[in-house]
């Protein structure tokens, strides 16, 4: 039986949607460790200029960006080959481009429904695909994908999400098991409500819905589901995702990890 340690840190980072949120607190995390780093956003790049030079100075060894459309498969393959390409390895495959839609399933529009699958479940499906071959041929790797507790449990009016974010723990169990006797590993992070971008026009929704105030509406969005009351930080997420590339986890493999001030827990 072929043995392996996979001791070895990770230096070669690829994170898709990290030009904003969850995604660019991760991109930070290993710009400090010093790492090499391949970006991924929507934005042009000159609007993302400014964003890779602080990552330049946080320490990152280089900086690399791709505007790669993830609701296109073929690009996300392309995307995953010239990180490879650009930064002489892929050690580190974190997918993490989400969008949301939310409307009760007998309104939902079709071609939300598959924005929603596209980017969220089919992206990684084809950068793990990619990047497989890849890590396994350097002997290292690692795969996390940024599930949400929506992987775990549902909420209304989020069919396409909470079915995409499903997919995305199934499939992440799947990889995990083809790549068992191998020295990649592929987990899952499953936040709760984080501030970002995409929740602050939920609750600027909410808020033009029923009349009160953003940060009213704020409140009532995080005390709803979250036990603590208290929005998860981004960085919590990165360092958790920093954690999962070092030496001691390399016998964590087709796990989910959740941080949801204790959602799941009721
Ligand atoms: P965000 O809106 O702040 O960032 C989304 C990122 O994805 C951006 O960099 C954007 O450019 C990129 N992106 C979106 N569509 C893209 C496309 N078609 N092609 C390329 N890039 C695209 O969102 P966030 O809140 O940081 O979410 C990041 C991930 O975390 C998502 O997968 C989301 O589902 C998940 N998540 C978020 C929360 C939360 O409360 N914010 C909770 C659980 C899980």
């Amino acid at each position: 039986m072929q043995q392996h340690t996979s001791q070895r840190q990770a230096q070669s980072v690829m994170i898709t949607g990290a030009s904003s949120g969850i995604g660019l607190a991760i991109a930070r995390a290993f710009a400090s460790a010093g790492c090499h780093l391949m970006i991924g956003g929507r934005e042009a790049p000159e609007e993302v200029q400014t964003l890779l030079t602080e990552l330049s100075i946080e320490g990152a060894k280089s900086v690399h960006y791709n505007n790669a459309d993830m609701a296109d498969g073929e690009a996300v393959r392309a995307m995953v080959a010239a990180a490879r390409h650009q930064m002489g390895s892929l050690d580190v495959l974190v997918n993490n481009a989400g969008i949301q839609h939310v409307a009760p399933v007998e309104d939902f529009p079709a071609n939300a429904w598959q924005q929603v699958i596209d980017i969220n479940l089919s992206a990684p499906f084809h950068a793990i695909g990619a990047a497989v071959p890849l890590m396994r041929d350097q002997g290292f790797g690692r795969i996390i994908n940024i599930a949400s507790v929506h992987g775990l449990v549902a909420s209304v009016h989020k069919s396409a999400y909470v079915a995409a974010k499903h997919g995305l723990v199934g499939l992440t169990k799947t990889v995990a098991l083809e790549l068992a006797r191998t020295p990649v590993t592929c987990n899952a992070i499953c936040p709760a409500w984080v501030r970002t971008p995409l929740v602050e026009a939920q609750i600027e929704k909410r808020a033009a819905d029923s009349g009160r105030s953003i940060a009213e509406e704020a409140d009532l969005l995080v005390s709803e589901k979250q036990p603590t009351g208290r929005f998860v930080q981004p960085d919590d997420i990165a360092q958790m995702a920093l954690y999962l590339t070092q030496p001691a986890a390399s016998s964590i493999s087709g796990s989910s990890f959740t941080l949801d001030g204790g959602w799941t827990a009721q």
